[in-house]
């Protein structure tokens, strides 16, 4: 059963001093924020969470950009987290996101689209693993 998911907030929503705005979204939508910390992902660090889109053509600027400033990662639970965090952040492009979703009010791009979220439990599992399990 899903119970978590992994959000972002990407650099370009971090630079806009939207921190504050989206947590307080988070709160109000019924989340409970279970774990939050702020990176700096390097290159390598970004190509690694990204790895599912290895062959894509927009891997090397997604992970350039992705590693191009700090990020606040945090771990979301709520009854249906994975579906209901993917409603409240839009689709991937800004322009296509629904107005009130984050995508739509913060996003810049299909590329800088301000938040990220897991898609299946098997990927917020990978994902949190990703940032949390101790390295060995
Ligand atoms: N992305 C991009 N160009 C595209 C599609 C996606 O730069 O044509 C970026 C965008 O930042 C997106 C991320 O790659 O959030 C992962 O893509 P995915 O298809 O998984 O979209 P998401 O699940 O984030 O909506
Ligand atoms: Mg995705």
């Amino acid at each position: 059963m899903e119970e978590k998911t992994l959000a972002i907030i990407k650099p370009d929503a971090i630079k806009k001093k939207a921190i504050g705005k989206i947590i307080q979204r988070i709160e109000d939508e019924g989340f409970k924020i279970s774990g939050l910390k702020m990176l700096h992902l390097s290159k390598e660090e970004a190509k690694g969470f990204y790895i599912i889109h290895k062959d894509k053509h927009f891997y090397e600027s997604l992970t350039d950009f992705m590693s191009s400033g700090e990020i606040v990662i945090m771990v979301l639970e709520r009854e249906n987290v994975i579906s209901h965090w993917r409603k409240v952040m839009g689709v991937t492009d800004p322009a296509l996101a629904e107005p009130g979703t984050l995508r739509h009010i913060f996003g810049f791009s299909i590329e800088r689209n301000a938040i990220h979220g897991s898609d299946g439990p098997d990927t917020a599992e990978w994902e949190i693993d990703y940032f949390y399990k101790e390295k060995t």
